[in-house]
This record gives C-alpha cells, sequence and structure tokens, in this order.
C-alpha cells in the first residue's frame, strides 16, 4: 500500500513482466502505461518461446483492468443473496468483519466448517500458497484437493517418470513426426506454433488425435477423431502393435524401464480393430498411425489435457506417456514426450511453507463442491473463501454449486478482480490486484522458465495483493503477522537456491538449466525412486477402479446418447476474461445430429441431462464428430440464455487417478428450445 506515485508525473514506460495465468507458455510481456494507464500489451522478444507476441486474451487484458466489471472497492451484501447488491465499506471494516465470522465459526463449530476455495486464476507463486496457505494452516480450515485440472496428468507422469522434463517446443523443428494428442495449441499455448510449422517444412508429419477437427487437425497428415474417454484405447493398441510386431526397444526397456511386461498384458486385449470399434475411428487409419510411430524417430508426443477429463483419463495419459518409452523415442533431440514442465527448476511451495506445517483436517475435493456445500456435515461448511477462482462458472454439477451458494446459513468471502457468477453470491467482497498491478513470480509449465511479474501500474481503486490480504487477516485473527507483498516476495524468493534467487531478482527471469532443451536420457532422466520408468506404478494399480490402463465404457444411454465436451476457447483463460464475452456461446454439432433432431443453424437448443440443462443456439459444423457436441470450457453464466453453462451437465464423478473432473463424461440430447 505504500507505493503510490502520482500517475501523471510517469509520461510513457514500457515495464517487462511476466503473464502467470494458467496457461502453459509463461510469456514475457512488455507493458506499456502513459500517464499511469496501460496503452498496449505485447510479448518481449528475448524470451525463446515469446518470441515477440502474445495471445489476442492478453493483448486486451486491459479491457478487464480498467472494465466495468472491475472491483474496485471493499464491499458487504445489502440485498438477498445473489442479488449482486453491496454497500461499500473501507477495508478495515470488512476484514474486521471476516475475523469475526472466523472466530464465531471456529469458536461454534471448528475450524474445518471453514473452507477456503481457490484455483490458478493467477498462477503466480505468491497469489497463492504463500500467505494464505499460513492462515489456513494455523487456523486448522478444511483443506482443499484442487484437482479441476491436471490432476491425472500429475499423477500420471509422476507414476511414471517422476515428472521428469519434457522435450522443449524449441526442439520441436527436430522431430520428423509430431503427434498432438488431446490439445489444441491454437487456443491454449499458442507459441509451439511456429516451431511445429518449421518443423513440417522440414518434413516433419503431423498426427492430432481430438474429437475435434481443429485447425491444426485441418493441416495434418492424419486426423484421429476417437469418441471422448476412449484415448487409452487407442494408446493400448499401439503398445500392442510395438509389442506384437517387434517395434518395442527391448535393450531400452531393460535398461531403462520396470513393468514393461504389466503393462503389455494390459494392452494384449486392444488389438487395433477393437481399439478402433471402441474409439469410433478408422481402423486402416490407425494402424497407419502404429506404423508411423513405430518407423519414425525423432518422434514426439504433445500430451495435452484434454484426453485427462474423463473416467478413463489418467490411464489414457499414462498409456500415452509410455508410448516414447516403449517405442524407443528417447535419447535424441525432438524424441519423447512433452507435459507438465512445472516441476523442471524444483521450484515449489513446500520451500517456503514447510516451517508451516499442515494440520491433517479434512480434505474436499474441489470437484464436489456443490455436494459439500449441500451435504457435508461434522462440520458443515459454514464459510466459503474464494480467491483466484470462480467456482460457479468453472466447477462440475453446477446447479449444485449454486444452490449450495445461494444457503442463506453460508458465510462467503469472494477476493477478486471483477464481478464473476461466484461474486455475486458473496457476503464480503474484496478486491484483488491483477498481474499488471502486483509484484508475483510466474513459473512456466510449457517452457522451463521463472520470471519475475513486476507492476506496471498502480493497483487500481482500492485493489489489494493476496500476500497483503491474507497476512493483514492473519494478524487480526492473532496467527502472524501483517507483511507488504514486496516482503512476501523476498521472504519466498530468499527461499529459492541462491543463484536462482539472485537472478530472478537482477535479471527477472532465470536461465533454465539445459538452455530450456534438455534431451530426455541423455539430459535428463526419470526422478522415480530408482531412476527408472515405472510403467507399471502399484499406487497407480491400487488407485484406479479397474486397475491402471484399465477401461471403464461409456456412460451414454438412449436418454442421453451425445457427449458433451467443453475444450479451452481462444476468448479465454480457463473462465478469466469470461466477463468480456459479447455473444452466446453456441453448441457445435455435427449436421448428421442436428437433422435427427430436425435442427437448423442458430437454432435456440436446450442441451438436458438430469442435472440440468443450458439454452444457447446451435452452430453446425463438420469440425467435430458425429456423437459428440461442444460447448466452450469457462463460460460465465451470461454467455448462455438460461444463465447455466456446459458444467450444468457435468456429473461430479472423479478420474481414475488423481481425483480430477469428468468434464467430458457429461452425456446429453439436445433438441429444440420450446420444443419439449
Ligand atoms: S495466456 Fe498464455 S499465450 Fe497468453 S500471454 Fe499469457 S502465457 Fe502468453
Amino acid at each position: 500500500m505504500a507505493r503510490r506515485v502520482e500517475p501523471e508525473s510517469w509520461g510513457r514506460s514500457t515495464v517487462q513482466t511476466a503473464c502467470p495465468l494458467d496457461c502453459p507458455d509463461s510469456c514475457t510481456v512488455h507493458v506499456t502505461v502513459e500517464n499511469g494507464r496501460i496503452v498496449e500489451m505485447d510479448g518481449g522478444s528475448d524470451n525463446p518461446a515469446t518470441r515477440g507476441y502474445i495471445c489476442g486474451k492478453v493483448r486486451r487484458f486491459a479491457d478487464r483492468v480498467y472494465g466495468d466489471d472491475r472491483l474496485l472497492y471493499p464491499a458487504i451484501r445489502k440485498g438477498a443473496k445473489g442479488d449482486g447488491v453491496f454497500n461499500r465499506v473501507s477495508w478495515d471494516e470488512a476484514l474486521d468483519h471476516i475475523a469475526q465470522k472466523v472466530t464465531e465459526i471456529r469458536d461454534r463449530s471448528g475450524a474445518e466448517a471453514i473452507l477456503p476455495f481457490c484455483y490458478g486464476g493467477s498462477n503466480g507463486l505468491l497469489t497463492q500458497d504463500t500467505n494464505d496457505a499460513a492462515l489456513w494452516r494455523k487456523l486448522g480450515t478444511s483443506r482443499l484437493a484442487r484437482t479441476v485440472c491436471a490432476a491425472p496428468t500429475g499423477a500420471a507422469n509422476l507414476g511414471l517418470y517422476g515428472k521428469m522434463p519434457g522435450v522443449a517446443y524449441e526442439d520441436y523443428v527436430n522431430a520428423r513426426l509430431i503427434v498432438l494428442w488431446g490439445v489444441n495449441p491454437a487456443t491454449s499455448g499458442i507459441h509451439i506454433i511456429p516451431f511445429i510449422k518449421e518443423a513440417r517444412q522440414n518434413g516433419a508429419t503431423l498426427v492430432v488425435i481430438d474429437p475435434r477437427r481443429t485447425s491444426l487437425a485441418k493441416q495434418a497428415d492424419l486426423h484421429l477423431a476417437p469418441h471422448p474417454g476412449t484415448d487409452v484405447a487407442v494408446a493400448l493398441a499401439i503398445h500392442k502393435y510395438l509389442f506384437d510386431k517387434g517395434h518395442a526397444d527391448e535393450a531400452f526397456l531393460n535398461e531403462h524401464a520396470i513393468g514393461a511386461d504389466a503393462l503389455r498384458a494390459r494392452a494384449d486385449e486392444w488389438t487395433i480393430a477393437r481399439a478402433a470399434q471402441t474409439a469410433g475411428v478408422d481402423a486402416a487409419q490407425l494402424e497407419s498411425f502404429a506404423q508411423l510411430y513405430a518407423s519414425t524417430s525423432p518422434a514426439v508426443i504433445r500430451c495435452g489435457w484434454g484426453l485427462e477429463r474423463n473416467r478413463n483419463g489418467g490411464s489414457a495419459v499414462a498409456a500415452v506417456l509410455a508410448l516414447p518409452a516403449v517405442g524407443g523415442k528417447f535419447r535424441v533431440r525432438g524424441g519423447g514426450y512433452s507435459m507438465s514442465n512445472s516441476t523442471a527448476l524444483g521450484i515449489k511451495a513446500a520451500l517456503w511453507m514447510n516451517d508451516t506445517p499442515e494440520p491433517a483436517t479434512r480434505i474436499v475435493n474441489m470437484n464436489k463442491l456443490g455436494q459439500a456445500l449441500l451435504e457435508y456435515n461434522n462440520p458443515a461448511i459454514e464459510m466459503l473463501f474464494v480467491y483466484n477462482c470462480n467456482p460457479l462458472a468453472t466447477m462440475p454439477d453446477q446447479n449444485r454449486v449454486l444452490k449450495g451458494l445461494r444457503r442463506a446459513d453460508l458465510f462467503t468471502v469472494v477476493f477478486e478482480q471483477v464481478f464473476t457468477d461466484t461474486a455475486r453470491f458473496a457476503d464480503v467482497l474484496l478486491p484483488a490486484t491483477t498481474f499488471v498491478e502486483n509484484y508475483d513470480v510466474a513459473k512456466g509449465y510449457g517452457p522451463i522458465s521463472l520470471q519475475l511479474v513486476r507492476p506496471a501500474i498502480e493497483p487500481v481503486g482500492e485493489s489489494r495483493s493476496n500476500p497483503e490480504v491474507f497476512s493483514d487477516l492473519a494478524e487480526r485473527l492473532d496467527v502472524g503477522d501483517a507483511e507488504t507483498e514486496t516482503d512476501t516476495l523476498l521472504r519466498i524468493v530468499g527461499r529459492m537456491p541462491p543463484a536462482i534467487a539472485a537472478e530472478l531478482m537482477e535479471r527477472g527471469a532465470v536461465t533454465p538449466p539445459w538452455n530450456g532443451r534438455p534431451v530426455q536420457f541423455v539430459d535428463v532422466f526419470p526422478l522415480t525412486p530408482n531412476q527408472k520408468i515405472d510403467l507399471f506404478p502399484a499406487a497407480l494399480e491400487a488407485e484406479a477402479p479397474r486397475g491402471l490402463y484399465g477401461f471403464q465404457p461409456d456412460p451414454a444411454t438412449d436418454k442421453y446418447p451425445l457427449a458433451l465436451i467443453s475444450p479451452a476457447s481462444e476468448k479465454t483463460v480457463s473462465s478469466t476474461l469470461g466477463e468480456l464475452r459479447e455473444r452466446a456461446a453456441m453448441l457445435q454439432m455435427h449436421p448428421s445430429d442436428a437433422a435427427e433432431r430436425g435442427l437448423s443453424q442458430d437454432d435456440p437448443v436446450r442441451v438436458f441431462n438430469d442435472l440440468g440443462e443450458v439454452q444457447c443456439p446451435v452452430a453446425l459444423t463438420r469440425d467435430i464428430r458425429p456423437g459428440t457436441v461442444s460447448l466452450s470450457k469457462g463460460l460465465w453464466r451470461k454467455s448462455t440464455y438460461n444463465g447455466s453453462t456446459s458444467n450444468a451437465l457435468v456429473p461430479n464423478t472423479l478420474t481414475d487417478l488423481g481425483g480430477g473432473a469428468c468434464f467430458n463424461d457429461a452425456r446429453v440430447q439436445v433438441a429444440l428450445l420450446g420444443r419439449h
């Protein structure tokens, strides 16, 4: 709160910072400021992944910073819950009110009646898992399993490889075969695209595996469009092909892997024909892919997050990540796999949180928020503290989340940048700074990177940063001392290895090891206990309901035959920036499915199942496979006719590994709106 300077004295300047939003690329961003206001945002050119440009989403980030929906001051609910009517109050009043409620609830029901709720609204290292975590730990609140995304991929990558660093974007130019599996870089992680294009100019073959014909799928040499939830069958069929046809790299497996026999046994039932039938893909094309993968090197698989979001998602990711091991694709530049690189530098919250031990309190899986708010007891949830997250837009089982937020006896705090769908249901609203107004540390999970996020402008309105507000609250509750964000920054950077800390603070970015381009099994090896790939980890086998690589059948019924998917869009980062969407979102549907239902382009439709109903227009397109419909991820309630989004149709069931969300297990029917 101490760094106010009169904006008029600033003139024009450009601040180099980094984007901490939940996107793999972690761009270096140049923010140009004139008279204290942002006039332009674009990419820094000295970052080998950013290369001078950023996505259209963040290029217009100033529309969020200065937009009509921006929260400018603390406020306390005045009208009925959900009416969105609030009275402006001071920070002292708001925080004293929250502290009083915390004390009351803790004394009456125990601190586990308080549920902190956060996710990657800003993925920076200061905005979560610092002073917030210390506050919750010291109070002994319920703990949150933050598994809405990346939990199955994380479990699989950890189990098989101990999260070994992956192939860098720049090294895709060396590949002869590139496989994009369950990922659409045109909407998320765009900076890989120029390298894919360069590789193709060099003669590389591109394979895309996605139920949609994405822009890259249209350019691909081969596009497989498996039915959602069947990627595990496709991947196991490739394994069987490699083993049976003598393409498995036995020498590599003997030296570097365990569990190959168990994987082979599980793959054995998946002939090309059976997998093709299960996945609804052409058997000849699947076999072509198997041949191509067996015979081409360097071959790299970009494994995305689309294939994890179903009942078989963890096993699917494990089977995909196992392919370069069985196929012998490592040890060359441009060969292997890319998954998340978030752990490559060894920078994690444990470095600064270990001296505040985590109590063994109740764990609530965030994907079950609606159920938790309505049904959990011993104790019931009496306070929900939401930050970096818009759960009404992003969590499964949306109607129960909504019902829970409406509970008269629930005290809800929302600490946010803008007036989100969830914020409307708050009892107390607290305004948060955005990444152009605060310090932070951005860690990439595509490129290996760690960068300093620097404020380019003063906080808008009375907004404050997360570390300041949580430490202020801790002081009011007598469980900690208030800290400025720069003090928090220096404290956590001080826990990093000295060379990393020094470079981060002096240069604003850390030089990654291996120049950011490790060759798997040359520069980096599995970080498993025995430094070998475990192709059949016992923990994953025990966790998956049908065992690792097991297949659970499709949840479709005659009543609800269509698979609904909700992929990332080019307009939002998850739900962030959803306030800027102007038009109603459209359900994408194949013309043959539309014809069966008598639907035409732009018709208003009901998309429904037993959990809820979404009303929106339909767009007919051959870019989605028949039997599957698609509505964008991260929509806000205003983006449909009736205020429900795809998450109103998503069950709160969990993935086979990691407790992840099964967004793509929604099965629905679609009808013309007005026809029942
Ligand atoms: S959202 Fe991704 S592509 Fe866009 S600026 Fe941020 S890191 Fe870069």
